[in-house]
């Protein structure tokens, strides 16, 4: 351990999110870095008190600019990122305002794919153009596409990879690189991923953002998001997007539940992809599942792009099955042990439907577009024994298809 608490960025990644940037011996021997619960903090003269809202003296003042707990997290996600420098928020949608508030202004373009986290849709489509703000939607599976719709007008290329909430794989290097020939900004949403899986900035992305509601976070019991990337960027959206734009705030006790959380984040994304393969697989081969979207499996789509960037596949699954909607409710319906909420990257295995719920901000037209169907439900594969959640998946199968109906039919095949 280095004396001022600074990590080798060549440790590894678990040791870097227990350790780096708290010194035990700094804090009366503190095993846990303090929670600093303090709103306000203390001048010692007025000249001082000056300088630093000037910003010719380094030091806190008021918590919703910075605090020493926010500030050891932001350290902790630049870190894993790759990344010069992170400012939290309170909520992944007050990441992503405070982002793209500080990017943009009127007669400006953002362009973004189709698929998207269902209130980051509406602020672009609804919200922002409500202020003169252009929103292009590009495949960005094909990033060809891009190369003729970019502009002089373009200042930010947004997307998640994969998307929430059909996995849509985009190339980052590709798109990156096509979207610096006009200097836009190119913002990455990484909350599927987390920087164990994916790191957009050594891929060429100049912000990333998350919700650290789900993965980070991993134990759904807060809402917290982080804007992470180059320091200029990032001291831009702390002053202008965060302080005066959203006040999208952290709490103090939330920052300290995070770092609490991202100790066991390795851990925990190597279960959830080790569980999330095994219950794909099992999907793939069920007879009343129609496609199974998970980047893990070869016949996937986006596969090959989603090797070349991802180090595994995560724990999200969409599925489609027969039936539509109605079957789809009753399958909801019969599970026991999977929960019927949504959110995503806890403990617990969660199951939702995009389209009636975190999706249903697409209008019907929108959702035919862009490809989120009523027979798509979304899995979050959680930490419990795999084959638990096996079982109670395929007792709801049998629940939801009269089983002696799905033996007829199997017959029949056979025959
Ligand atoms: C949940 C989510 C968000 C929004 O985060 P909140 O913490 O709920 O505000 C943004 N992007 C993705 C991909 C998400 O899953």
């Amino acid at each position: 351990m280095s004396k001022n608490g600074v990590l080798d960025k060549s440790l590894g990644f678990s040791t870097r999110a227990i350790h780096q940037g708290h010194r035990a011996a700094d804090h009366h021997g503190a095993l846990n870095p303090p929670v600093y619960m303090s709103s306000t903090f203390a001048f010692e003269t007025a000249e001082q008190g000056g300088e630093i809202f000037a910003g010719e003296r380094e030091g806190y003042f008021y918590t919703r600019i910075s605090n020493p707990t926010l500030g050891l997290l932001e350290t902790r996600l630049a870190d894993l990122e790759g990344a010069e420098a992170a400012v939290c928020a309170s909520s992944g949608m007050g990441a992503i305002c405070s982002a793209i508030w500080s990017l943009v202004e009127p007669g400006d373009e953002i362009i973004t794919d189709g698929t998207l986290y269902g209130c980051t849709f509406s602020f672009f489509r609804e919200s922002l153009q409500k202020f003169g703000i252009t929103i292009t939607h590009v495949d960005l599976t094909r990033p060809e596409m891009l190369t003729s719709a970019v502009s002089e007008k373009t200042k930010v290329v947004y997307f998640e990879t994969p998307a929430n909430p059909n996995m849509r794989i985009v190339d980052i290097e590709a798109v990156a690189k096509i979207a610096h020939t006009v200097d836009a900004t190119v913002v990455v949403d990484n909350t599927y991923c987390t920087p164990y899986l994916q790191q957009p900035i050594a891929l060429g992305a100049d912000l990333v953002v998350h919700s650290a509601t789900k993965y980070l976070g991993g134990h759904g019991d807060l809402i917290a998001g982080a804007v992470i990337g180059h320091a200029d960027l990032i001291h831009q959206v702390r002053l202008v997007g965060l302080k005066d734009m959203t006040g999208a705030v952290l709490s103090a006790q939330d920052a300290n539940l995070i770092l609490r959380g991202i100790k066991t984040l390795e851990l925990r994304m190597e279960r959830h992809c080790d569980s999330a393969e095994i219950v794909a697989a099992y999907l793939e081969s069920h007879p009343r599942v129609t496609k199974v979207y998970y980047p893990g499996l070869e016949s996937y789509e986006g596969h090959a792009v989603a090797k070349k960037q991802m180090a595994r596949f995560g724990g999200m699954i969409p599925f489609e099955i027969e039936g539509g909607l109605p079957a789809a409710k009753k399958l909801l319906n019969s599970l026991d042990l999977i929960t019927l909420a949504v959110s995503l990257g806890d403990a617990e295995t969660l199951i939702q439907h995009p389209a009636s719920m975190t999706h249903s901000t697409y209008s019907a037209e929108e959702l035919a577009e862009y490809h989120i169907s009523e027979d798509l439900v979304r899995l979050s594969v959680g930490l419990e024994a795999v084959e638990d959640i096996i079982a109670d998946l395929e007792n709801a199968f049998n629940a939801a298809y009269d089983a002696t109906t799905v033996d007829f039919e199997n017959q029949r095949r056979r025959a």
